[in-house]
């Protein structure tokens, strides 16, 4: 059987775009090593991103990241094309001066900004390749007992260049509801240290019941706890993605189990767009308005 990830639901979110062209769409991974970022961009598009590197040494194998590193996938489904480029971050962690980690990553994003600004005033506006980073999916530890400074640096050091979502990382590892009490903590610190994460657009008020519900629940849901898993395992007589442990095992696409399908849908199915239009609009505006005001300086 094929398993769905679900975008072809996009032409729905666009109205004049040509559908034949197909989409496009760059997610970033951060956070710190070990939280499963490589892991979790895997489990959502059921892509091996990882099997074309031919550099298969040991160290490689285990799968660390060392450098900025980006996939870029085409996925069809029923006729919708996308291209899906990944950009996953090497962690941060274990360095001394963890303080600057950021540093990196919000070079790397204005630099694709500064691409695309440099091309859309040149000759060829037609064929720009696009590299700007879409979303980001901050990952926090489910360890700590809220943001620890780096993830506060981290994120206040880039919420003005891309789209922020938090994700609660490996949240197999807390009970429902040490879950809920980390999300509130996170949500609180998020308003006290003035972090601005993406914002989910307000629901019109002429969509049906069910999807002001759905809308709800998933503002109510952030930060996402997530659960990623490669492996196949039996569960209830089916084959599902999961995590296997001696009490039982995880579900990654239960929804009584972690915010993965959440997440996923917000991802693909009803918010790529509005993700899109708000790095647009709002953050390569920013950039530009900077660029523009150095220029004439
Ligand atoms: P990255 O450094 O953030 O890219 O992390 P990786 O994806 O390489 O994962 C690091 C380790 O954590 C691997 O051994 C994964 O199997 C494991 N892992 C990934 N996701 C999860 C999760 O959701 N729960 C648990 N318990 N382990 C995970
Ligand atoms: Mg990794």
């Amino acid at each position: 059987e094929k398993e769905y990830v679900g975008f072809a639901t996009l032409p729905n979110q666009v109205h004049r775009k040509s559908v034949k062209k197909g989409f496009d769409f760059t997610l970033m991974v951060a956070g710190e090593s070990g939280l499963g970022k490589s892991t979790l961009v895997k489990s959502l598009f059921l892509t091996d991103l990882y099997k074309d590197r031919k550099l298969l040494n040991a160290e490689e194998r285990i799968n660390q990241t060392v450098e900025i590193i980006k996939h870029t996938v085409d996925i069809e489904e029923k006729g919708v094309k996308l291209k899906l480029t990944i950009v996953d971050t090497p962690g941060f962690g274990d360095a001394v001066n963890n303080m600057q980690s950021w540093k990196p990553i919000a070079d790397y994003i204005d630099q694709q900004f500064e691409q695309y600004f440099r091309d859309e005033s040149g000759l060829n506006r037609k064929n720009i390749q696009d590299n700007r980073v879409h979303c980001c999916l901050y990952f926090i530890s489910p360890y700590g007992h809220g943001l620890r400074p780096v993830d506060t640096e981290f994120m206040k050091a880039l919420h003005e260049k891309v789209n922020i979502v938090p994700v609660i990382a490996k949240a197999d590892s807390l009970t429902p509801i040490e879950v809920k009490k980390l999300k509130e903590r996170i949500r609180d610190e998020i308003e006290l240290f003035g972090i601005k994460i993406y914002q989910f657009p307000e629901c019109d008020s002429d969509e049906d019941d069910d999807f002001k519900q759905q809308d709800k629940e998933l503002k109510e849901s952030i930060p996402f706890a997530v659960i990623g898993s490669n492996t196949v395992v039996e569960a209830r007589g089916q084959r599902v993605r999961g995590r296997l442990y001696p009490w039982g095992i995880v579900e990654v696409e239960n929804q009584s189990h972690c915010d993965f399908v959440k997440l996923r849908n917000m991802l693909i199915r009803t918010h790529m767009q509005d993700l899109k239009d708000v790095t647009w609009d709002v953050h390569y505006e920013n950039f530009r308005a900077r660029c523009i005001q150095e220029m004439t300086r």
